[in-house]
C-alpha cells in the first residue's frame, strides 16, 4: 500500500509525469505475452495492476524515484518498449511502473573506437537511424554503421529491455546476441546510486528482468556495413530431414580465416515455410481466412493434412541463407571479397544439394531479409479477437538434439494445436527452434484452457528432449515454472545475489 503522503510527493516530483488514470495503469501493466490478453478478458480488474507511472526524464530523477520507493517499500518496475513475450515488465504486487521512454538520447558514436552511448530506452531502430546519418566524424568513411542487434521487434524495443531479457538479434551469427554487444552499463541501484558496470559485472544484468538494477545508459559496439550482400534459397522435400542436417549447416557456417564471410541461416519446416516463411508475393486471400478459421477447429486434421501436403511436395521445408563479408571487410578490394563470397555460395550449393537440399535462386531468401522487420504481432491481436490464439514458444537446442527437440514437441502439442516451427541463430553448437503453436476451443474459456495446455506440453516435451527454455525472449511469468527445471536452483541462487527486492520483485 502507497499511503497518500507518498503518493503526493511523488505527484508533486513528476506532475504530468505522473499518471493513475486506470487507462494508463492498464496499458502499463501489460506486455505483449498473450496470456494477460486472456486474463484482462476473463477479469475486471485485471488483477496485476501498477499503482501508478512516472516518466523520468533522466538519471537524477530515477536516483530520486528509486530513493522514494525504498523509503516508502514501493516495488519500482522499468519498463522499456513493452515489447516482452512472457510478461516480464507486468507488475505482479503492484508498484510504480518506470516508463523509460523520456530516456531515449544518443549521448556519443565514437566510429574511431567503434562504440556508441545511448540511453536505455531510445528505441533500437532510432539508433540504427542514427548510425547512418552522415556527420563531420564520419563523412570521410564510404560506409554506414550498425549496431548489430536486429530483432524483429527492432523499433518497438529498447537496449534496457534487450539487456534485462538477453535478447538475440536476426544476425546473431555474425554479430552475437546482446552480451557480446554491450560494453558497459550506467544504473541505478537500490541505494539510488549510479554505477558504471563493465567486463564480469555486467552478467548482473543480463537476463534478471530489472530485478537488479535500473538500467539508464547503455554502451554499445558499433560496426560497418558492408554494401555486400549474397543470398541463397534451397527447398527439401521432408521436414525431419531437413532439420537433421542443421549440424552439416553448421560447418558451412564456421569461419576459420579473418577473411571468411559470415553466414545467417534460417530453417522453416513446411508447415512454417507456407504460413509464415518469406514470400515473394503477398498470396494470403479471404479463402485462406475463412479456411484457417475452419481448420484450427480441427488441429489433428490440420497437422495431418500439412503432413500429406509435404508427401506430395506441395508444401516444401525452406532453408535461406544470407552471406556477408568480414566485419573488417575494408581490408579487402571488392574483387576478393565478392571471390570469398562466390566461394561460400559455392560451398553451400554443393554440401546442401548432397544432403537433397535444392537450390531456388536467392529471391526468397532476399524476401526473407527485406521483410525481416514486418511485425506479425497485429496479427496475433486480429486472430484473437476471432476467437484463435498464435503463441511462440524460443528454445535454445544442442545441435545434436535438434531433431529429438523438433520431434518431441510436435509430437507433444500436434493432437490439439496447429505446430509450425523454423530454426535459426546457431552459434556455439546450440540454435534456437522456434515454434509457433494456432488453436481455437468452442468458446474464449475452452480456448484458455488450450493455450494453458499446449504451452505446458510443449515446455515439458522441448525440456525432457534436451532444450533449454528460453532462447531469447527471457524468463518472466510465463516461463519462470519451467525455467527453474531447466536451468536448476544453482542459477537461481547466485541470480538472487545480484536482486534487489525493490526492483521487479516476484519474477526470477
Ligand atoms: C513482434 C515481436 C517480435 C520480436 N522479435 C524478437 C527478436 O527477434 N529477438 C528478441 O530477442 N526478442 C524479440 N521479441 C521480444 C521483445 O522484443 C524482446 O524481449 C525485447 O528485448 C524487449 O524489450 P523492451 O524494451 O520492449 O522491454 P520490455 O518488454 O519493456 O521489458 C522487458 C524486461 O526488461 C526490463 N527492463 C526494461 N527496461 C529496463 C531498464 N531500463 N532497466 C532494467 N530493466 C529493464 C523490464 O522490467 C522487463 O523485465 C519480439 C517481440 C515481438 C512483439
Amino acid at each position: 500500500m502507497i499511503t497518500i503522503g507518498a503518493f503526493q510527493e511523488l505527484k508533486n516530483k513528476f506532475g504530468q509525469r505522473f499518471k493513475d488514470s486506470p487507462a494508463d495503469k492498464l496499458t502499463f501493466s501489460k506486455d505483449k505475452w498473450l496470456k494477460l490478453k486472456f486474463i484482462e478478458k476473463r477479469e475486471k480488474p485485471f488483477s496485476h495492476l501498477a499503482d501508478g507511472v512516472v516518466e523520468p526524464a533522466g538519471t537524477d530523477e530515477i536516483q530520486w524515484l528509486v530513493q522514494w520507493a525504498v523509503k516508502n517499500n514501493v516495488p519500482l518496475i522499468p519498463r522499456g518498449g513493452g515489447s516482452g513475450v512472457c510478461g516480464a515488465a507486468v507488475p505482479v504486487n503492484g508498484g510504480i511502473v518506470i516508463d523509460m521512454s523520456s530516456l531515449n538520447r544518443i549521448w556519443g558514436i565514437n566510429y574511431a573506437d567503434e562504440y556508441i552511448w545511448v540511453e536505455s530506452g531510445i528505441m533500437g531502430n532510432q539508433i540504427e537511424k542514427a548510425l547512418q546519418v552522415i556527420t563531420p566524424e564520419n563523412f570521410y568513411l564510404n560506409y554506414q554503421y550498425t549496431c548489430g542487434h536486429s530483432p524483429a521487434s527492432l523499433s518497438i524495443s529498447t537496449p534496457g529491455g534487450w539487456i534485462a531479457t538477453r535478447s538475440a538479434g536476426q544476425f546473431s551469427s555474425i554479430y552475437g546476441t546482446i552480451e557480446d554487444l554491450v560494453l558497459a552499463i550506467e544504473a541505478v541501484n537500490e541505494k539510488g546510486e549510479r554505477e558504471l558496470i563493465k567486463g564480469d559485472d555486467l552478467k548482473r544484468f543480463f537476463r534478471m528482468e530489472g530485478s537488479s538494477g535500473i538500467i539508464t545508459k547503455v554502451k554499445m559496439r558499433i560496426f560497418p556495413v558492408s554494401p555486400f550482400r549474397q543470398f541463397l534459397a534451397f527447398r527439401f522435400d521432408d521436414s525431419k530431414w531437413a532439420m537433421g542436417i542443421v549440424k552439416a549447416v553448421s560447418l558451412l557456417m564456421e569461419r576459420h580465416e579473418n577473411t571468411d564471410p559470415h553466414c545467417v541461416v534460417r530453417l522453416y519446416d513446411s508447415l512454417d515455410a507456407a504460413v509464415n516463411g518469406p514470400r515473394i508475393r503477398d498470396r494470403r486471400t479471404k479463402k485462406a481466412n475463412l479456411a484457417e478459421r475452419f481448420l484450427l477447429k480441427y488441429p489433428t486434421f490440420l497437422n495431418k493434412i500439412a503432413a500429406k501436403l509435404e508427401k506430395k511436395g506441395k508444401i516444401q521445408p525452406l532453408l535461406v541463407v544470407m552471406i556477408q563479408p568480414p566485419l573488417d571487410f575494408y581490408r579487402c578490394t571488392n574483387e576478393q571479397l565478392s571471390n570469398l563470397m562466390a566461394e561460400k555460395a559455392f560451398q553451400f550449393k554443393d554440401i546442401i544439394s548432397s544432403f537433397g537440399g535444392t537450390f531456388v535462386g536467392s529471391d526468397l531468401a532476399e524476401a526473407w531479409y527485406n521483410n525481416r522487420f514486418k511485425l506479425t504481432y497485429e496479427n496475433v491481436e486480429r486472430r484473437f479477437e476471432k476467437g484463435i490464439f498464435v503463441e511462440t514458444f524460443d528454445t535454445t537446442v544442442p545441435l545434436d538434439c535438434v531433431l529429438e527437440v523438433y520431434t518431441a514437441v510436435k509430437n507433444a502439442v500436434s493432437g490439439c494445436a496447429v505446430v509450425l516451427a523454423h530454426l535459426s541463430h546457431i552459434i556455439n553448437e546450440t540454435c534456437c527452434i522456434y515454434f509457433t503453436f494456432a488453436g481455437k476451443g468452442r468458446n474464449l474459456q475452452e480456448t484458455e484452457l488450450l493455450y494453458d495446455k499446449v504451452c505446458d506440453k510443449s515446455a515439458r516435451a522441448a525440456i525432457d528432449a534436451g532444450a533449454f527454455i528460453t532462447h531469447h525472449h527471457g524468463i518472466g511469468l510465463k516461463n519462470i515454472g519451467y525455467a527453474r527445471y531447466a536451468y536448476g536452483s544453482e542459477w537461481f541462487m547466485e541470480t538472487r545475489e545480484f536482486q534487489s527486492d525493490i526492483f521487479n520483485p516476484k519474477k526470477l
